[in-house]
Parts: structure tokens; sequence; C-alpha cells
């Protein structure tokens, strides 16, 4: 049976606060480039189902290939920085990524559409800008999770999903948020299923980075 025009419904849009990811017990490792700003980094664009299921690794003939974007390298360096260890430039995380993710989005966004997208849903949503006018900063103080998500909502109409992880002393902390496009990219949507693992206590740790 031919075809359905794409095998998604929805892409998650994940960005990641380098903070939580750095003061867990397993630590990270800066890329070779430097240190990333103080800012929020991609992780990841996600085709994903309305049922919560999603496909991945959808084309190992389609790997990634850095030449297809050369231009867009130092944006990817500043936007959607590394932090695994060991350390690396970056390479691997974007690999890693297109090959599992991207490659299932690939009959809508070849490798440059789909990373130029991520970097432009990034710059179209500052996530730090938006949580600091509401007076939520990343100063290792705690926020109500309702005050996050009312803020995020506020300024993009939708609520966000938010992802936890624990510091070393074991303190719930903001490690990540989800949004919601359609699949075209240029329509942020209540997403129509949230992800099941990662729920904050009602009270959530901004740490610093
Ligand atoms: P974890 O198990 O750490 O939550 O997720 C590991 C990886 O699985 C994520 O980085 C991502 O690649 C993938 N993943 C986890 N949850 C989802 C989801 O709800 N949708 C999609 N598309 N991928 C997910
Ligand atoms: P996912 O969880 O999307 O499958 O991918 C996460 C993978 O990318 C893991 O293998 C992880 O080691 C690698 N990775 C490299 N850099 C980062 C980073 O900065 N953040 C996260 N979450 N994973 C990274
Ligand atoms: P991926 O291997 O699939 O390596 O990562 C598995 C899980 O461990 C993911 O949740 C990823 O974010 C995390 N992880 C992998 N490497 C590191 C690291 O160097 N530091 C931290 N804090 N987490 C990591």
């Amino acid at each position: 049976v031919c075809c359905l025009a794409q095998g998604f419904d929805f892409f998650y849009f994940v960005q990641q606060w380098p903070g939580s990811y750095c003061d867990t017990q397993q630590s990270c490792c800066y890329p070779t480039t430097g240190k990333p700003n103080s800012d929020f980094g991609i992780h990841g664009l996600w085709p994903n189902n309305d049922d919560g299921s999603y496909p991945s690794n959808c084309d190992p003939s389609n790997p990634f290939d850095k030449s297809e974007v050369s231009d867009l390298i130092s944006s990817l360096q500043t936007s959607w920085p590394t932090l695994a260890c060991p350390s690396s430039d970056g390479s691997s995380f974007w690999s890693h990524e297109w090959d599992k993710h991207g490659t299932c989005s690939e009959s809508i966004f070849d490798q440059h559409g789909y990373f130029k997208l991520a970097l432009n849903l990034k710059a179209q949503v500052d996530l730090l800008q938006i949580l600091q006018g509401a007076g939520i900063n990343p100063d290792g103080g705690s926020y109500s999770l309702s005050s996050i998500q009312g803020a995020i909502n506020k300024a993009i109409g939708s609520t966000p999903f938010i992802e936890c992880n624990v510091d070393a002393s074991g303190n719930s902390q903001l490690y990540q948020v989800y949004i919601c496009s359609d699949t075209s990219g240029s329509n942020i949507i209540q997403c129509p299923v949230m992800p099941t693992s990662g729920k904050c206590g009602s009270s959530v740790e901004f740490p610093t980075f």
C-alpha cells in the first residue's frame, strides 16, 4: 500500500537547559569549540504520532552529511551544542539526531531544511527571554511548575511539556522544554500528546550555567 504523505503527525521541538545536563551525577563535557552560552540549546526536532508513538531511524541510506549543512555549522555550534562526554565538536550529536529523527521527516525536509527549521524554531521561541521576562531566572532558585508553563503559554499560545531530571543532590530541576509544531514546521500547535517520562514536581529548580 502506497503511500502516506509522511509517516508522522507533528514535531516535538526539544530544548535542553545545559545547567541541568551538567550538574547531574553523570556530569558533562563542554564542546571542543568552547563552553556554550548560558542559554537553552536544541536537543532535537522529533517526528511524533498523535498516539504517542514515534518513528525512528527511518532511512539508513541517507546518513548525516556535514557537507550538506556546511553553511549552518557555526549556528549549530551556538544553538545546538553537545554536552555529552567525551568532548566533541557536535557532529556526532547532530548526526545521531538526523539519523534517528531527521530521516523520518525527509519526505518534507532534506538535511539542510531540517537543521534550518530547528534553528528557526529556536530563534522564534527564545525560551530564556520568555522565562526571564516572567521573573524566572537560572539562579539556582525554585519556581512553580505552573509559573514556568504559564509564562511559555502566554508567549507562544500553547502549553509546553516541562521535563525534569535530578541534580547531584536529588533535587528536581528544569531539564528540557517540549513545544509542538505541525508537520510543515511553520505553526506552533498545542501538543496532541505529552511525553510520559520525566514529570516534574510542583516545585522546580532552575540551576545556573
Ligand atoms: P529518554 O528515554 O531519555 O526519555 O529518551 C531517549 C531518546 O528517545 C530521546 O532523546 C529521543 O531520541 C527519544 N524519545 C524519547 N521520548 C520520545 C518521544 O516522546 N517522541 C520522540 N519522537 N522521541 C522520543
Ligand atoms: P536521544 O536521546 O535523542 O536518542 O539522543 C541523545 C544521544 O545524543 C545520546 O546518545 C547522548 O549521549 C547524545 N548526546 C550528545 N550530546 C548530547 C547533549 O548535549 N544532550 C543530550 N541529551 N544528548 C546528547
Ligand atoms: P545516549 O547514550 O543514548 O548516550 O544517552 C543515554 C542517556 O544518558 C541520555 O539521557 C543522555 O542524555 C545521558 N548522557 C549520555 N552522556 C552523558 C553525559 O556525558 N552527561 C550527562 N549528564 N548525561 C549523559
